[in-house]
């Protein structure tokens, strides 16, 4: 077994998703691991990614789980880490992310880290420490009024410092722009001075490939994905990723597939809307649900012809949520939402079914434990951020896409069936 390039520790689960996927642009196998393993390390992957679920958690609980992660991928053998968060920096002012950067750095005897949360792509940048989500400041944006984590201040310095015990510094665009050397001088410079946390300014990929290259020797790295993206290139050059790393393995699946969508996200309306006009689908209510149970739906899925990728959704319109939330409550009519769907999955699994599409970041979480998902490899991207997986449950090979809400294009279920067979 040879030992992981890095081992990534995410703070939710589509961000564990996003970087393993980025990750798997390399070529080589990429596992995700839905919570820390229970068993020790065996059949390593090139890239290890832990997704957690500790964006907002208690700060110890967070921690805790993160360094149990962190133990878990130095038992693999991996020598550098990735702490994952969002690229808009979705932290309370207790943390998580300062906390558990700083605990991981403890672990590791770790002096300094970075923080990069940019992603030029998608339109979140850093410049003299502020972070910016399009041409907003991050506090102007819409993640502003975040339920959970309402960003109100976009400059990432001011953000982690009550987070860390150690001090906070920048090193801004106009270093980053001189290169790797002047980038590398910097941070000693830093480092020097009693720095141990330092964010570090990207406002395009150019950028991002300058502060991998300059700190892919750091033990510890922290950021959105996309800092992590030259990572792979940088590994192979300088060893730490064989040349002849295993690629991505690629089951043959038996037929049958199935799309289970129980989001509402406005993308994911289209998508519905899209699909169903060319494939069987079947619409589950939640006041419906709540009379009449899951059987129909079971029903129904057993009589659709092999062959057929069949839609079953309860993604509806705004209205229609708001109509299902009045009669049941929110909270029961997601809960019944998110069963039927689980058990829908667990009664296609049962007849054959070997293809999950999922839709819904809550969904997605539902369906995963109920097919008793513990480890995916990541397989083709279907869209930026969505890649198809591979699990084993209960000794037969499945694939699983799991697409949060607003992910992909109008035509993303048919693209995903299509890339399955490509
Ligand atoms: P997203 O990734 O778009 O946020 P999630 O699956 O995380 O999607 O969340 C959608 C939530 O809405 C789930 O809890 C789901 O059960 C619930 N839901 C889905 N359809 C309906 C509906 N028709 N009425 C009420 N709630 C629904």
């Amino acid at each position: 077994m040879a030992a992981p390039a890095l081992g990534v520790i995410a703070d939710d689960f589509t961000g564990a998703t996003d970087i393993a996927g980025l990750l798997a642009r390399a070529g080589v196998q990429v596992s995700l691991r839905l919570g820390v393993p229970e068993h020790p390390p065996e059949d390593t992957a090139a890239f290890e990614v832990i997704a957690l679920k500790c964006r907002t958690a208690p700060v110890t609980d967070a921690v805790a789980e993160c360094r149990a992660a962190l133990a878990w991928l130095r038992d693999a053998g991996a020598e550098r880490f990735f702490w994952k968060y969002c690229s808009t920096f979705d932290s309370t002012p207790a943390g998580n992310i300062g906390p558990v950067a700083e605990a991981l750095m403890d672990d590791l005897g770790a002096g300094q880290t970075i923080y990069c949360p940019a992603f030029p792509e998608n339109g979140r940048a850093i410049f003299m420490g502020n972070l910016f989500v399009g041409q907003q400041l991050l506090s102007e944006s819409p993640m502003k009024d975040h339920p959970l984590t309402p960003m109100r201040d976009s400059n990432l310095q001011r953000l982690l410092a009550p987070q860390t015990t150690r001090p906070v510094g920048l090193a801004d665009r106009l270093t980053v722009a001189q290169g790797e050397a002047a980038l590398q001088r910097r941070l000693a410079e830093l480092r020097d001075a009693g720095t141990a946390h330092v964010v570090v300014d990207a406002v395009a990929d150019g950028d991002l490939q300058i502060i991998a290259n300059a700190c892919s020797g750091m033990p510890l790295l922290t950021g959105g994905s996309a800092v992590a993206m030259p990572l792979p290139a940088i590994y192979r050059r300088d060893g730490v990723l064989a040349a002849d790393a295993p690629p991505p393995r690629r089951p043959a699946l038996a037929s049958g597939a199935v799309i289970l969508s129980g989001s509402c996200s406005a993308m994911t309306n289209a998508q519905v809307a899209a699909y169903r006009s060319n494939a069987p689908s079947f619409r589950l209510d939640p006041v419906t649900l709540a009379e009449s149970g899951v059987a129909p739906a079971i029903d129904w899925l057993n009589g659709q012809a092999d062959g057929t990728a069949p839609l079953i959704y309860a993604t509806a319109q705004p209205d229609e949520v708001q109509h299902a939330q009045a009669t049941l409550g929110a909270e029961r009519a997601g809960q019944l939402v998110e069963d039927a769907l689980a058990e829908l999955a667990l009664a296609a699994f049962g007849s054959g079914v070997r293809r999950f599409v999922l839709a819904g970041g809550e969904t997605s979480g539902a369906v995963a434990r109920s097919l008793g998902l513990t480890r995916l490899d990541i397989g083709a991207e279907i869209a930026p951020g969505v890649p198809w997986t591979f699990a084993v449950v209960d000794g037969e090979d499945v694939a699983v896409t799991l697409k949060s809400g607003n992910f992909g294009t109008r035509d993303f279920f048919t693209i995903a069936m299509a890339r399955l067979e490509g």
